[in-house]
């Protein structure tokens, strides 16, 4: 079997572990028998319980709260090690996206402590005061890949954006590839407009991989839509297969 952890410090944890067993569910249902691996999901707050894991997510929440509390004991630094030494599969979203970027922006608190693995820059809280939470139809090419054609492209997923960094420099860019931006020229507080419609390429980096590490600014877990899920599984089985 395949263990899959989820960072259970502070924020999201519980929300992913619900998506986590749908996207299971439907794996074991539509795979095939070869791909049907056991996966058993787990809540991570040492780091014994992290040597136990494959893979790892690390949720939405706040990530000064976060990397201050796993400080406190050697689970940053076996954080750390998971990432960029082992190269395990690691998935972050919002503060989790954060904690895995070679830099953020200064924090006010003068600077914070990251774990790494994404050669990238963030920027906090990029969308300020104004527009701190909104929703985006966002389309999203690396889901489509398996599952549909050019003729009839994945619907478009649900983002949601709470106090959401950006990717505001790829620092190598051979190495990470960009997997999602923001449609430019949106008009983000109007809810119900459609935003993948006006696609264009100069929008905010949103999703970007590197190797086996992936992150993304938005919380696929504050939805019903365990797609994103099921695609990050799916590379686990994947990246195993190949190892
Ligand atoms: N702004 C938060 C941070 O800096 C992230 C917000 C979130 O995860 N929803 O950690």
């Amino acid at each position: 079997s395949l263990t899959v952890g989820v960072l259970a410090l502070q924020g999201g944890f519980h929300e992913h572990l619900t998506l986590l067993h749908q996207a299971s569910q439907h794996i074991q249902s539509t795979d095939s028998q070869a791909q049907a691996k056991q996966f058993v999901f787990s809540e991570v707050r040492t780091s014994e319980q992290l040597a136990q894991c494959d893979a790892l997510i690390i949720p939405g929440g706040e990530s000064t709260t976060i990397s201050l509390v796993a400080g406190q004991t050697d689970l940053l630094e076996k954080l750390r090690e998971f990432v960029k030494v082992n190269r395990k599969p690691t998935w972050g979203t919002c503060a989790g996206l954060i904690l895995l970027s070679q830099q953020a922006n200064a924090t006010k608190q003068g600077g914070q402590e990251l774990i790494g693995g994404l050669s990238v820059r963030v920027h906090r809280n990029h969308f300020g005061r104004q527009i701190e939470s909104f929703e985006a139809d966002l389309s999203l090419p690396f889901l489509s890949s398996a599952s549909s054609t050019e003729d009839s492209p994945s619907p478009t997923f649900p983002g949601v954006f709470i106090r959401a960094p950006v990717v505001e420099e790829v620092l190598a860019t051979d190495d990470v590839q960009v997997l999602a931006k923001l449609p430019g020229r949106v008009d983000r507080m109007k809810p119900g407009v459609s935003q993948a419609s006006i696609m264009d390429d100069s929008g905010d980096i949103i999703a970007v991989r590197q190797g086996n590490v992936f992150g993304t600014s938005f919380h696929p877990e504050l939805t019903s839509d365990a797609r994103i899920h099921a695609w990050w599984l799916r590379e686990i089985l994947r990246s195993k297969g190949q190892a």
